[in-house]
């Protein structure tokens, strides 16, 4: 499959990975938009949180899972953070391997803050 993030999951390229377990991947965006910047997928494709919410659940909570153990591991649950996924066009949505992003290391702008 033409996966772009299949493909770090495959070792076909090297990500900069800050985690891994049996499930799921976290490593360094390549383009951070913030000090700390990192994206958690599941090993397993699926297109979008919708359809991994609908045809497999598990990986959400692996995925929130890895989240929280990473966080607490570092100073990002201290300090706080933020998750984002983008789904589809409007959200902004460039790779289609569902993805959280985890951004934090200061002070965040926007969604109020
Ligand atoms: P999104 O726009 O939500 O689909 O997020 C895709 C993210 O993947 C962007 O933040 C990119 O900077 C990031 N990205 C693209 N290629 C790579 C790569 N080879 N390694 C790490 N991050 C990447
Ligand atoms: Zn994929």
């Amino acid at each position: 499959m033409d996966c772009l993030f299949c493909k770090l999951v495959a070792g076909e390229i090297q990500p900069d990975k800050v985690y891994e377990n049996e499930f799921v991947l976290g490593f360094k965006d390549l383009y951070p938009q913030a000090k700390e910047h990192y994206l958690f997928i599941s090993k397993e494709h699926t297109t979008h949180a919708n359809e991994m919410s609908e045809n497999h659940p598990e990986q959400l909570s692996h995925i929130f899972d890895a989240i929280r153990d990473f966080t607490k591991s570092n100073s990002l649950e201290k300090d706080g953070f933020r998750i984002v996924n983008n789904l589809g066009p409007n959200g902004g949505q460039t790779v289609f391997h569902t993805h959280f992003h985890v951004l934090g290391g200061e002070k965040l702008r926007g969604f109020g803050a």
